[in-house]
């Protein structure tokens, strides 16, 4: 078990070359606090959990103090930002501090620790190298809420806060949050060497990346070619896995694409409420480019755009293609996969989608809660009408929901499905506690005014999303009418 004075730092990622990265100091922020800290990423690197209340270990993930054998850096990377080639962007808030032992963690064994919000960068642009506490704690809770969830995504280890002032839409408090994870390169790391023609740049971030993350393809046949195919493969993956839990991103331009397939960078994200495919979680993206239906065409676009860049070393296009073609069918797959599990479907039958295609249309007819929903399923018993009034009544349509009920109950019997285990199993992938943007607000404005007894509550059902948590049912509750007033943007 380590204290913050004992970490092992190391920083691997300091050892490419110094055109990877700029080398810099955190800006220290006045008289940090800790906001919230998590018990679970604590563990993940052998920290005491006792430690996040010290006045070393504030200090140490606010910036204003440096970690033994810390060497900070912010990354050079750029991206395409909505579909539009955006040039150099960079770490403009994030400084990376190092990399710790994560026994647990394949392949590498360790996990980078990266503050946001930390001060300004040489990649800053017209930022303020700034985040502040509202979206900082929007950022700390959906990384362990998407953990819990099971869907692959960065941690988060704490936020620390300032009173100190930085303007958004309005003065807000400044506050910086230390994101975990065994590495934060991006799509838009590999597209900023392809689009400077810097291929030998290229091929050493490449190979540093196989190198530490996918090992397994060292000395394979074209390992640019197998490292293409498995993020591709991976994205696809991570993105059934949003639209299961109806996650939807917001910003899922190429430097927000993490190259070992974690969800990355939390912003204007939300989680799908009264169902609405072509829902829009981020204000500032009008032409709904990042609406939950698109969500899975943008990421092999997204992977479309790795491939651009890693075609120099790939080396030809067929076999770029060939790469990227496992695209399709593995989001398929996946989301089939989790869609039967979320219908407590044991078997598969060939007319499953259809019935799938058909509940998704009477869920957006009807604008029914889609966590409520699918949690609510699992009481539906075929044989007893009874067992599902509650879930009827969720909709405007009652009669569709009766013929799709009919339906599923039919294709239930088919399987001779077991009521009581079928709940069993459907309770263990159907969450009743999501970050509802509401649940968040509410942490969010308590925290503003030095209670963050809210955030450390909402945590901790997060992280039991599957539990029904007798006494805090409250938290399962449908969002209130003032929370059609809140809009998320770009802007934290
Ligand atoms: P995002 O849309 O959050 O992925 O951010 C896009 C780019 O803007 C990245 O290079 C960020 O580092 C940078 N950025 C966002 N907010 C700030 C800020 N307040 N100060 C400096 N850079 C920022
Ligand atoms: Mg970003
Ligand atoms: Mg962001």
């Amino acid at each position: 078990v380590y204290r913050t004075n004992t970490l092992p730092l190391e920083n691997s990622f300091a050892t490419l070359p110094p055109a990877h990265y700029t080398a810099l100091m955190p800006t220290p922020l006045p008289d940090p606090y800790l906001v919230c800290a998590s018990a679970s990423t604590a563990a993940m690197i052998g920290l005491d959990f006792a430690e996040t209340a010290s006045t070393e270990f504030i200090a140490s993930f606010t910036g204003n103090r440096l970690l033994a054998n810390s060497k900070p850096l912010s990354a050079v990377y750029s991206g395409h930002q909505f579909g539009v080639w955006a040039g150099q962007l960079g770490d403009g808030r994030a400084i990376l501090l190092g990399d710790v032992p994560a026994p647990d963690i394949e392949p590498s064994g360790r996990l980078e620790l990266q503050l946001k919000g930390a001060g300004l960068t040489p990649y800053s642009r017209m930022g303020d190298g700034r985040a502040v506490l509202r979206s900082s704690i929007r950022e700390f809770l959906c990384s362990e809420a998407m953990a819990a969830l099971g869907v692959p995504t960065t941690r988060a280890l704490c936020v620390t806060g300032s009173d100190q002032l930085v303007m958004r839409e309005q003065a807000e408090t400044a506050a910086v949050a230390t994101r975990v994870a065994q590495s934060f390169v991006r799509f838009g790391s590999f597209e900023h060497w392809f689009y400077n023609e810097k291929h030998d740049e290229l091929k050493t971030l490449a190979d540093y990346v196989i190198d530490r993350y996918y090992p397994y393809f060292r000395n394979s046949e074209n390992p640019y070619k197998d490292l293409l195919t498995e993020v591709t493969l991976r994205t696809a993956h991570m993105i059934a896995h949003w639209q299961a839990v109806g996650f939807m991103h917001g910003v899922m331009n190429t430097d927000n694409m993490s190259i070992l397939g974690l969800t990355l960078d939390y912003g204007p994200f939300g989680f799908m409420e009264a169902f609405n495919a072509t829902h829009i979680c981020n204000h500032t993206d009008q032409q709904g480019r990042y609406s939950y239906a698109r969500q899975p065409q943008i990421g092999e676009w997204n992977c479309y755009a790795l491939g651009q860049a890693l075609l120099p070393l790939i080396g030809d296009v067929d076999e770029t293609q060939a790469a990227l073609r496992i695209y399709k069918p593995a989001f398929a797959e996946k989301f089939e996969e989790l869609m039967h599990a979320k219908l407590g479907l044991k078997t598969r039958q060939s007319d499953d989608r259809q019935l799938f295609d058909a509940l998704f249309g009477i869920l957006q007819d009807s604008h029914v809660d889609f966590t409520t929903f699918f949690r609510q399923l699992g009481n539906l018993q075929p044989a007893n009408s009874d067992s599902h009034e509650d879930l009827r009544d969720l909709f405007i349509d009652r009669a569709a929901f009766d013929a799709w009920a009919l339906q599923y109950g039919a294709r239930l019997q088919q399987e001779n499905s077991i009521d009581s285990e079928r709940k069993l199993a459907m309770d263990a992938v159907n969450p009743k506690y999501i970050l509802r943007n509401y649940l968040a607000q509410i942490a969010i404005e308590k925290a503003q005014n030095k209670d963050f007894s809210e955030v450390a509550k909402l945590l901790q059902v997060l992280e039991k999303p599957f539990d029904e948590q007798p006494g805090n049912e409250k938290y399962a509750a449908l969002p209130p009418d003032w929370a059609n007033d809140l809009e998320v943007s770009c802007s934290s």
